[in-house]
Protein backbone atom coordinates (compact mmCIF):
# COMPACT_ATOMS: atom_id res chain seq x y z
CA UNK A 1 0.00 0.00 0.00
CA UNK A 2 1.68 3.35 -0.92
CA UNK A 3 0.82 6.53 1.26
CA UNK A 4 -1.88 7.92 -0.95
CA UNK A 5 -3.84 5.19 -0.30
CA UNK A 6 -2.88 5.43 3.42
CA UNK A 7 -3.87 8.63 3.16
CA UNK A 8 -7.08 7.77 1.59
CA UNK A 9 -8.02 4.94 4.23
CA UNK A 10 -7.67 7.21 6.47
CA UNK A 11 -9.96 9.57 5.56
CA UNK A 12 -12.37 6.80 4.98
CA UNK A 13 -11.44 6.08 8.31
CA UNK A 14 -12.32 9.40 9.71
CA UNK A 15 -15.69 9.47 7.42
CA UNK A 16 -14.75 12.49 5.38
CA UNK A 17 -17.12 12.78 2.75
CA UNK A 18 -16.15 13.18 -0.66
CA UNK A 19 -18.48 16.20 -0.89
CA UNK A 20 -16.64 18.15 2.35
CA UNK A 21 -15.03 20.63 -0.01
CA UNK A 22 -11.80 22.13 0.11
CA UNK A 23 -9.29 20.53 2.72
CA UNK A 24 -5.65 20.97 2.52
CA UNK A 25 -4.09 16.99 3.67
CA UNK A 26 -0.41 17.60 4.90
CA UNK A 27 0.63 13.77 5.55
CA UNK A 28 4.29 14.49 5.32
CA UNK A 29 5.04 14.97 9.43
CA UNK A 30 2.97 11.68 10.30
CA UNK A 31 4.36 9.48 6.61
CA UNK A 32 7.03 8.22 9.20
CA UNK A 33 4.56 6.97 12.21
CA UNK A 34 2.04 6.20 9.98
CA UNK A 35 4.07 3.56 8.06
CA UNK A 36 5.65 2.29 11.22
CA UNK A 37 2.72 1.63 12.50
CA UNK A 38 0.60 0.01 9.23
CA UNK A 39 3.77 -2.64 9.45
CA UNK A 40 3.34 -2.92 12.72
CA UNK A 41 -0.41 -3.93 12.22
CA UNK A 42 -0.04 -5.72 9.35
CA UNK A 43 2.81 -7.95 10.92
CA UNK A 44 0.29 -8.51 13.85
CA UNK A 45 -2.53 -9.73 11.46
CA UNK A 46 -0.52 -12.09 9.95
CA UNK A 47 0.09 -14.00 13.81
CA UNK A 48 -2.29 -16.37 15.47
CA UNK A 49 -3.19 -13.90 18.12
CA UNK A 50 -4.07 -11.03 15.59
CA UNK A 51 -5.88 -13.33 13.28
CA UNK A 52 -7.98 -14.43 16.32
CA UNK A 53 -8.30 -10.94 17.65
CA UNK A 54 -9.46 -9.23 14.36
CA UNK A 55 -12.12 -12.16 13.88
CA UNK A 56 -13.23 -11.58 17.22
CA UNK A 57 -13.55 -7.67 16.56
CA UNK A 58 -15.57 -8.69 13.77
CA UNK A 59 -17.93 -10.46 15.20
CA UNK A 60 -18.70 -7.89 17.65
CA UNK A 61 -18.76 -4.87 15.15
CA UNK A 62 -21.14 -7.45 13.39
CA UNK A 63 -23.07 -8.04 16.72
CA UNK A 64 -23.23 -4.22 17.55
CA UNK A 65 -24.21 -3.20 13.66
CA UNK A 66 -26.97 -5.57 14.16
CA UNK A 67 -27.94 -4.48 17.78
CA UNK A 68 -28.08 -0.69 16.21
CA UNK A 69 -30.16 -1.73 13.30
CA UNK A 70 -32.86 -3.00 15.23
CA UNK A 71 -32.64 -0.26 17.39
CA UNK A 72 -33.22 2.67 14.63
CA UNK A 73 -36.50 1.36 13.25
CA UNK A 74 -38.36 1.94 16.11
CA UNK A 75 -36.67 4.82 17.50
CA UNK A 76 -37.75 6.56 14.48
CA UNK A 77 -41.24 5.94 15.49
CA UNK A 78 -41.71 5.99 19.37
CA UNK A 79 -41.88 9.11 21.43
CA UNK A 80 -37.99 9.07 23.74
CA UNK A 81 -39.89 10.92 26.23
CA UNK A 82 -43.24 8.80 27.03
CA UNK A 83 -42.57 5.79 24.99
CA UNK A 84 -46.16 6.18 22.72
CA UNK A 85 -45.69 6.28 18.99
CA UNK A 86 -44.01 9.82 17.78
CA UNK A 87 -42.12 11.25 14.85
CA UNK A 88 -39.38 13.39 14.19
CA UNK A 89 -39.72 16.55 15.63
CA UNK A 90 -37.12 19.92 15.78
CA UNK A 91 -36.50 22.75 18.14
CA UNK A 92 -37.90 26.21 15.66
CA UNK A 93 -34.55 27.71 15.79
CA UNK A 94 -32.90 28.28 12.64
CA UNK A 95 -29.86 25.65 14.00
CA UNK A 96 -32.53 23.40 15.20
CA UNK A 97 -32.01 20.32 18.03
CA UNK A 98 -33.99 17.07 16.65
CA UNK A 99 -36.24 14.53 18.58
CA UNK A 100 -38.37 11.85 17.84
CA UNK A 101 -41.43 12.88 20.30
CA UNK A 102 -45.44 12.28 19.93
CA UNK A 103 -47.67 15.47 19.68
CA UNK A 104 -48.40 15.89 23.43
CA UNK A 105 -44.77 15.39 24.70
CA UNK A 106 -43.81 17.89 21.31
CA UNK A 107 -45.81 20.95 22.64
CA UNK A 108 -44.82 20.59 26.12
CA UNK A 109 -41.01 20.81 24.89
CA UNK A 110 -41.63 23.68 22.32
CA UNK A 111 -40.89 21.45 19.25
CA UNK A 112 -42.57 21.49 16.14
CA UNK A 113 -43.15 18.22 13.26
CA UNK A 114 -39.58 18.33 11.43
CA UNK A 115 -41.37 18.06 8.04
CA UNK A 116 -43.75 21.57 8.97
CA UNK A 117 -40.64 23.58 10.07
CA UNK A 118 -38.43 23.23 6.85
CA UNK A 119 -38.09 26.62 5.03
CA UNK A 120 -39.81 28.18 8.42
CA UNK A 121 -36.55 29.47 10.54
ZN1 LIG B 1 -44.49 11.47 24.30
Amino acid sequence: MNTSDHAAALLNAVHVPNDAGEHDVAWDGWEQAHEAWCERLDAYRQTPEGQERIADLDRRVELAEGLVRTAEAPAGVTCELCGTPGSLHRTPARAPWYKTLCPACAERAGYVPAAEAHGAA
